[in-house]
C-alpha cells in the first residue's frame, strides 16, 4: 500500500515553510508542480518548478478563480490507476498523474475576523482549492493531501522513512484531516452568510446535521431553536419514533435525552429500569420488579418534582406501566418499544408524547460531544465509564455488604447523569435523594437528604428514607464534612470516586462512624 511519490502539486496561500519544504521534495526527487503565486515563491528560492498551465494547456483566467479546475488536473487526482479504463483515460488525454496535494485555502476565516468589505470576504471563498483537497481526499488509495503547514515535517520524514513513498495509513490520517479542514472552511462560510443575512436556520448545521424541526422557541420563548440531527443511527431521542403528543419543545429534546441516555445504563436483561427527569436532572430513578413497580419506587422519591416530568425505561412499556405512568401529568415518555395496548391506553392523554426508540443508549459507546463558549467550542469524548467496568477499592476498615454493594453501584450510575455537585442517596434500588447542580458538595448533600424527609413525609412515614441508605458523589469529598452530613441523614456506605488531599481525613470519619466506603478512581462531573 505503499505510494512512490513522483509529482507534487502545491498551492497555497499561506506560504509558511513551503520553500524549505519544497527544497526538500525536490532533493527527494519529486518534480514540483504549481499554482501562480506558490510557483512564484518556489522558483525565487531557486527551485525547479512547473506552472499548473503546463499541465493543463490553459492560462489561469478570471483573476485566478479558474486555475486547477481542470481536467488534467482533476483526471490526475480523480483516477483509479488501478482501473484500466481510468488508466487508458488518463493516458489517451496526455493526464501526468499527481502523488502529493499540497494546498491551503484562501484565508476565507482571516479576512472575515478582520472585517473584511462583503466583496473581499465573498472573494476569499475558495474554489479550486477545496476541489482539489476533497478529490485528492477521496482518492487517498492513490494518493497524499497535505493541508496544513504544520504537516509538512512528518511528511518528509515518513517519504524519508518509507525511501519515497506513503502509507496508505499515513494517507488515509491525510485524508480525515482534509476533509475536516474543507467541513470547518465550509462551516465559517455558512456561519458568515447566516451572521450576514440574520438567518437562524438555514436547513442544514454548519456543525454538522439536518434541520428537523424549527421549535416554536428554545430554552426560553425569545430564543429561536433548531433540532438538527446528524445521521447518527444510535437508539436516542434524534433517532426515536414519536407516535404521539405535540411536537417535543425544546427542553423536551433536551431532557428527554437526559432521561433515556440514563435509563441506558441499566441491562434491559438484569432489570427493570425507570428514571424521571425534570430540567436535565433526574428526580427519581429505581429499577428491579416490574416496569410498574420500578416507576412507582422512583416516583416516590421525589413526587412534587416529577409533575411535568419526563419518563424513560428500559424495556418495552406494557399496558401496567403505561396505566399508572399517565396518572400523574408527565410531558414525554421514551421506551425502546412500547405493547399496542400500552400505546392505546397513552393515546386517551392527547398531549403526551410518546417515543420509541427501537433500542437502549451503550452506555460504553465512545462519542463526541460539542458544547458551545462564546467563540468557539468545547468538544470533548462521551462520559462512557460505567461503574461495572471500574477496579472499586475499599478503603474503609468495613467493607460493604452484597445489598450495599448494588446500591451502591446503583447510586454512582445515577450520579452519572446528575449535574454536579451530585449527591444520590439509594435504598433498594431507587433513589431517595438526589441533590443536583449546587456550588458546595454539602449543599447537595444536604438537599439530597431534605428531600428524602419531604417524601417520608408526604408518605407518612415517620423515618427520612435515607435512613440505612448509601450514597453516592459524583466527585471526591474535599473535606469530612460533606461525608459527615450523609452520615447524619443515616447514610452506611458511601461510593466515591476518591482522590483528595484530605482522603485519610475522609477514611478515619468513616471508620469512626463504622460506614463502609469505596472508590472508583474515575470522577462524573457533569456541567
Ligand atoms: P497561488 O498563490 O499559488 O496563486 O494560489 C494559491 C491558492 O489558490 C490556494 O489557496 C488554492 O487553494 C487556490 N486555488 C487553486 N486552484 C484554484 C482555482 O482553480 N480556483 C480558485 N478560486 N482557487 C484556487
Amino acid at each position: 500500500d505503499l505510494v512512490p511519490v513522483r509529482r507534487a502539486l502545491l498551492s497555497v496561500s499561506d506560504k509558511t515553510g513551503l520553500v524549505e519544504f519544497a527544497q526538500a521534495l525536490a532533493k527527494a526527487g519529486v518534480e514540483l508542480v504549481s499554482t501562480g503565486g506558490t510557483a512564484k515563491a518556489i522558483a525565487a528560492a531557486g527551485i525547479a518548478v512547473r506552472d499548473v498551465s503546463e499541465l493543463t494547456g490553459f492560462p489561469e483566467i478570471m483573476d485566478g478563480r479558474v486555475k486547477t479546475l481542470h481536467p488534467a488536473v482533476h483526471g490526475a487526482l480523480l483516477g483509479v490507476r488501478d482501473d484500466p479504463e481510468h488508466a487508458a483515460a488518463m493516458h489517451q488525454h496526455g493526464i501526468e498523474p499527481i502523488d502529493l496535494v499540497v494546498v491551503n485555502l484562501y484565508p476565507f476565516e482571516e479576512v472575515r475576523r478582520s472585517g473584511g468589505e462583503y466583496a473581499a470576504i465573498v472573494e476569499n471563498i475558495d474554489i479550486g482549492g477545496p476541489a482539489m483537497v476533497r478529490a485528492s481526499a477521496k482518492n487517498h488509495a492513490y494518493l497524499a493531501v497535505v493541508t496544513d503547514p504544520e504537516d509538512y515535517a512528518s511528511v518528509l520524514n515518513a517519504l524519508e522513512m518509507n525511501l519515497g513513498s506513503l502509507s496508505f495509513d499515513f494517507r488515509q490520517k491525510l485524508a480525515a484531516k482534509a476533509f475536516a479542514r474543507t467541513a470547518a472552511y465550509d462551516a465559517a462560510i455558512s456561519g458568515w452568510f447566516a451572521e450576514a443575512l440574520a438567518i437562524e436556520h438555514p436547513g442544514w448545521c454548519a456543525f454538522g446535521g439536518k434541520l428537523e424541526t424549527v421549535m416554536r422557541y428554545g430554552e426560553n420563548p425569545h430564543q429561536s431553536a433548531g433540532f438538527y440531527v446528524t445521521g447518527d443511527r444510535r437508539p436516542g431521542v434524534a433517532t426515536a419514533k414519536q407516535l404521539q403528543g405535540k411536537q417535543l419543545s425544546y427542553n423536551n429534546i433536551n431532557d428527554t435525552d437526559a432521561a433515556f441516555e440514563l435509563v441506558g445504563e441499566f441491562d434491559p436483561a438484569r432489570s427493570a429500569a425507570i428514571a424521571i427527569i425534570k430540567h436535565a436532572n433526574p428526580c427519581g430513578v429505581a429499577e428491579g420488579g416490574t416496569l410498574k413497580e420500578a416507576y412507582l419506587k422512583a416516583l416516590a422519591c421525589d413526587p412534587i418534582s416529577a409533575f411535568g416530568g419526563i419518563v424513560a425505561m428500559n424495556r418495552i412499556l406494557d399496558a401496567e406501566a403505561a396505566e399508572e405512568i399517565v396518572k400523574t401529568f408527565t410531558e414525554v415518555i421514551i421506551a425502546p418499544e412500547a405493547s399496542e395496548e400500552a400505546v392505546r391506553i397513552v393515546a386517551a392523554k392527547k398531549n403526551l408524547r410518546l417515543l420509541t426508540a427501537g433500542g437502549l443508549p451503550d452506555p460504553r459507546a465512545a462519542a463526541t460531544t460539542v458544547k458551545s463558549v462564546a467563540g468557539g467550542l468545547l468538544v470533548q469524548g462521551r462520559d462512557n465509564a460505567v461503574v461495572d467496568d471500574l477496579d472499586l477499592k475499599v478503603v474503609t476498615k468495613r467493607a460493604p455488604t452484597p445489598a450495599e454493594l448494588a446500591d451502591l453501584k446503583f447510586a454512582f450510575r445515577v450520579a452519572k447523569h446528575v449535574k454536579s455537585n451530585a449527591i444520590v442517596y439509594v435504598r433498594d434500588g431507587a433513589t431517595v435523594g438526589i441533590g443536583a447542580g449546587q456550588m458546595s458538595r454539602v449543599d447537595s448533600s444536604r438537599i439530597a437528604a431534605r428531600k428524602a424527609l419531604d417524601a417520608a413525609e408526604a408518605a407518612g412515614n415517620p423515618e427520612p428514607l435515607t435512613k440505612g441508605s448509601v450514597v453516592a458523589s459524583d466527585a471526591f469529598f474535599p473535606f469530612a464534612d460533606g461525608l459527615l452530613s450523609a452520615i447524619e441523614a443515616g447514610a452506611t456506605a458511601v461510593i466515591q470516586p476518591g482522590g483528595s488531599m484530605r482522603d485519610d481525613e475522609v477514611i478515619a470519619a468513616a471508620d469512626e462512624h463504622g460506614i463502609a466506603m469505596v472508590f472508583t478512581g474515575v470522577r462524573h462531573f457533569r456541567h
